[in-house]
């Protein structure tokens, strides 16, 4: 291998052919498709989603060595941006046909997706498809009353039907990670509660899932000020635990928060 691998940049490159075939066959790409990869490494998915010919590809990539390598072996086939995910403005490049594709940095993965879930105003995108640790794509499928259910899974659920594809084994990456991953799929949602600012949802959540294992009473009555006709109104058990709300609960509680602070 070429390049030495850049353990905070997260780099695990995918080696395993028939996987990176299976990831690119899931969704059918043709001539009027863009693509965005994110953090494409050594570009092993990347050759293979141009064979799919797409309109548009753009692709990118923190890492200087890395970018450089891609634009050697691309040339103008891809459009390379040396660039952070995190802060790069994505409305400039996405509409309502790309498909993103991420074998995401796994310690910023999180923070990627609640990017493309709390953007959803500037940041059209048609599907994602995204590799995480197998343990954080658990908690983002996860159902109520599990011990894994929690902030990832109701935001995510909030405008994106989830799926699962398939676990992916650590043997199929270089260097090999110490957990499995799993290939998750999200699709937007076409009727969703709308909030004039979607990080109400991130901040009642936040607020809520601070601690896990406590009745939600002494939170849900300091974040409405023990106001009882709002208490009420939302109707929600105060002796539950943040795990048993359904995420419809969260979105109420999030809609009521937003109106106390306009
Ligand atoms: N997609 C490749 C590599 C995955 S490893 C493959 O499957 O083989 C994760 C990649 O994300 C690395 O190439 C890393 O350099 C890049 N990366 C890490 N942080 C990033 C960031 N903030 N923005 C863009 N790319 C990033």
């Amino acid at each position: 291998m070429k390049f030495k691998p850049n353990k905070k940049l997260g780099q695990n490159f995918l080696t395993d052919k028939n996987v990176i075939k299976k990831i690119c066959n899931f969704t059918y790409i043709d001539k009027n498709s863009d693509i965005l990869e994110i953090g494409p490494g050594t570009g092993n998915l990347t050759d293979e989603l141009l064979n799919k010919k797409p309109k548009n590809f753009y692709v990118i990539e923190k890492d200087k060595n890395l970018s450089e390598n891609l634009k050697q072996k691309f040339q103008n086939k891809i459009k390379i941006f040396n660039d952070d995910i995190l802060t790069f403005p994505l409305e400039k490049i996405l509409n309502n046909r790309t498909i993103i594709f991420g074998n995401l940095p796994y310690n910023i993965s999180s923070k990627i997706l609640t990017r493309f879930i709390l953007n959803h105003d500037t940041y059209k995108f048609k599907l994602l498809i995204f590799m995480f640790q197998k343990e954080l794509a658990n908690r983002i499928i996860a159902k109520i009353n599990k011990s894994d259910y929690g902030r990832l899974t109701i935001l995510s659920n909030w405008r994106l039907n989830v799926q699962k594809v398939m676990d992916i084994s650590s043997g199929s990456f270089y260097p090999k990670p110490k957990v499995e991953s799993s290939l998750l799929v999200f699709n937007p949602k076409k009727d969703y509660v709308i909030f004039k600012n979607p990080n109400s949802l991130e901040k009642v959540t936040r607020i809520i899932f601070n601690e896990r294992r406590k009745k939600i009473r002494n939170r849900i009555n300091r974040m409405f000020n023990y106001d009882n006709k709002i208490l009420e109104k939302i109707n929600i058990n105060l002796n539950l635990r943040p795990q048993n709300l359904y995420p419809e609960e969260y979105f109420s509680l999030a809609k009521e928060y937003e109106k106390l602070r306009k």
